[in-house]
């Protein structure tokens, strides 16, 4: 494994398309292990093919609704599409392509996702609250879309260090 170089917002792959997975190869597990590497490497909750400048649909989102006592886990999501989505929440968002920068993202509570594994096998998987954000970050980024174009605001240096905004 290998850590990955993130691109931050000033490089304009981040505002692609990302294309479909098609091949489910040797090729696309370095790079799924390399971006787990880099995304624990960085402490984040979430990466996209693209923010390592991979114009593919693969994503990696980090589920962090665990029991006491059990590790998060990061869960892998090729060709993903949001199949159904519910409620509502409005909170702190941030990306590791835009650093020290949070903003407030309105985003469905729950959401369900189909997707394929890293060897092509069809799966659906629910998220709730953080997840379910995370969910849709990433999903934004194979559209191009960062969520600095979607927060209704951005947060001051104070409101982040004070946390309450
Ligand atoms: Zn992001």
């Amino acid at each position: 494994m290998a850590l990955r170089n993130v691109l931050t917002e000033e490089n304009s792959a981040l505002y692609k398309k990302s294309r479909a997975v098609v091949k489910f190869d040797e090729r696309l597990h370095v790079l799924l292990d390399d971006m787990a590497e880099t995304l624990m490497h960085a402490n984040g909750v979430g990466l996209a093919a693209p923010q390592v400048g991979v114009l593919r649909r693969a994503v990696l989102v980090m589920e962090t609704n665990v029991p006491e006592g059990e590790d998060p886990y990061i869960i892998e999501l090729i060709n993903p599409e949001i199949i159904s989505a519910e409620g509502e929440q409005c909170g702190s968002e941030g990306c590791l392509s835009v650093p020290d920068q949070y903003g407030l993202v309105r985003r469905p509570r729950k959401v369900t996702v189909r997707a394929q594994d890293r060897f092509g096998k069809p799966f659906e998987v629910t998220g709730e609250g953080l997840t379910a954000r995370c969910f849709c970050h990433e999903l934004d980024h194979l559209e191009g879309i960062l969520f600095t174009a979607l927060a209704e605001r951005m947060l001051t240096e104070e409101e982040i260090e004070s946390g309450e905004y």
